[in-house]
């Protein structure tokens, strides 16, 4: 089989996504896992996290959707935001979910990639905020104290949760706030306001 690429990339790039006629994308940052909506992804060179602020390459962007119609994308976004997070609840409240979910599937989208895609830094990432927020002078990450929290707690409620941490000196606010980004990148888990490690 003949390489009909003419050599005018040098790094090696398959396609060039950008050339898709794609005015809204549904894109992923590997920093931080957010999800987001982006207009016209051809139409700049760089785009920010809107969570985490990181400047991207568009063209580096990871798309999990791409569609001209604004709505689509939106759905799109929140099913793929509701299978990341295995919440039926959230899937049941879209209409033309199984709609979704084949064109995730035609894009060649699954759980797997996304999470390599997106994960890859996580932890060095969250260990470097917990230091930049102030957890340098411990032993152990923010982090580290937040999971123990979950597994050592009774009854692992978040306000439960932030009190053992809390006493382990992870100020209240900053505990609710890596409650939640763990449990938004799939390091928790939480069913019936009850938290668990996975
Ligand atoms: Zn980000």
């Amino acid at each position: 089989m003949a390489d009909a690429t003419p050599g005018s990339d040098a790094r090696g790039f398959k396609s060039d996504p950008a050339e898709r006629l794609g005015m809204y994308a549904v894109v992923g940052c590997n920093e931080c896992a957010a999800m987001w909506l982006l207009t016209d992804p051809g139409a700049s060179d760089s785009a920010n996290c809107p969570r985490c602020g990181k400047t991207h390459r568009t063209a580096k962007l990871k798309r999990f959707f791409e569609s001209d119609d604004r709505d689509a994308a939106r759905e799109a976004r929140a099913a793929l935001l509701a299978k990341k997070h295995g919440d039926s609840a959230a899937f049941a409240e879209i209409e033309h979910v199984s709609e979704l979910e084949r064109a995730v599937d035609d894009a060649g989208i699954d759980d797997r990639e996304y999470l390599e895609a997106s994960g890859i830094d996580a932890d060095a990432v969250s260990e470097a905020a917990a230091r930049a927020e102030g957890g340098g002078s411990t032993s152990r990450s923010r982090t580290e104290i937040l999971r123990d929290a979950v597994r050592a707690v009774d009854e692992p409620t978040e306000d439960a949760i932030v009190a053992h941490a809390s006493e382990r000196g992870v100020p209240a606010d900053a505990a609710r706030e890596l409650l939640t980004k763990l449990t938004r990148r799939g390091e928790l888990s939480e069913s019936g306001g009850r938290y668990r490690v996975l």
